[in-house]
């Protein structure tokens, strides 16, 4: 038997192609997913074919912000059952490493991520995943929004990162999705007011409908300007949520922007990397 995925053949094209049916080993599950979000890593893999280290070497499924029901669960498996609607938690750590054993998994130097080279990913009819990895999904939660847990969980971190706390001034520069999260996340920190900056007119009126309290096009008005109104004098963090350097003095407008004593976080760089090539279509042993 034969699954269909979506595969990654080389930058900027990929294929449905059959692959094999997994089948849900010991600890493991088997899951059909009904949502599946695409990230911007995904869409990182898809025009560059790689993302940061992780090269598209052979042909690679994409995907892994993905809810969906549980099909096959393998030996030893209690939870969660066949019939289960779930999320997947895609960073499959180890659970034997210092930082695992010291409760910050989420570091963890051998995790395997779901849909990053060489692991593939869920953008597939079935997925097996170690039920691990695997999260019961309240009844009142829909598969769309069980899929965008994993990038507000970003923007959670993102916001706890940058210390944002009650009452602070938030200024985000980027109102892409993960921009948008990071939004939403300073709000249930009590953060006000969050403001927005991007050159994109679509990105400021998907901002605008989040409830940004301030939209600014920089293009339009002098940003320092209009945060240093809006703040009286300079917001209290600035988060840089556009995830590209244009080597055109980011980082020093950042500190302009930011009053005394605030923070000031950054995304680590992108790093750009060669693509190889290799063979066109599905692999053979697909
Ligand atoms: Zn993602
Ligand atoms: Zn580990």
């Amino acid at each position: 038997m034969t699954v269909r995925g979506l595969v990654l053949v080389e930058a900027r094209h990929a294929e449905l192609c059959e692959r094999p049916e997994p089948r849900a080993e010991a600890g493991a599950v088997v899951i059909a997913p009904r949502v599946t979000g695409i990230c911007g890593s995904d869409l990182h893999l898809y025009r560059e074919g790689h993302i940061g280290d992780s090269i598209v070497r052979e042909p690679h499924v994409l995907g892994h912000e993905t809810a969906g029901v549980v099909v096959e669960v393998g030996p030893g498996v209690e939870e969660p059952r066949v019939g289960d609607r779930v999320l997947i938690e895609p960073g499959l750590a180890c659970l034997a490493c210092h930082y695992c054993l010291t409760g910050r998994y989420n570091i963890c130097p051998n995790a395997r991520f779901l849909g990053v080279p060489p692991t593939p990913g869920t953008l597939a009819d079935l997925v097996a995943v170690p039920a691990r990895w695997v999260h019961r999904l309240p009844d009142g939660v829909t598969f769309a929004t069980a899929a965008l847990i994993e990038p507000f969980a970003v923007g959670l971190q993102a916001a706890k990162e940058a210390g944002v706390s009650v009452g602070q001034s938030v200024v985000m520069l980027g109102a892409g999705p993960i921009g948008l999260m990071i939004l939403l996340a300073a709000r249930l920190r009590g953060a006000g007011p969050v403001i927005s900056v991007d050159l994109s007119p679509v990105a400021r009126a998907m901002v605008q409908q989040f409830g940004a309290d301030l939209v600014i096009d920089p293009r339009a008005v002098d940003p320092v300007d209009a945060i240093r109104e809006a703040t009286g004098g300079g917001a209290d963090v600035v988060i840089e949520a556009a995830g590209r350097s244009r080597g055109d003095g980011h980082a020093p407008l950042h500190v302009r922007r930011v009053t005394r004593g605030a923070r000031l976080r950054r995304r680590q760089q992108e790093r750009r990397r060669q693509v190889p090539g290799h063979q066109r279509g599905c692999a053979a042993d697909d």
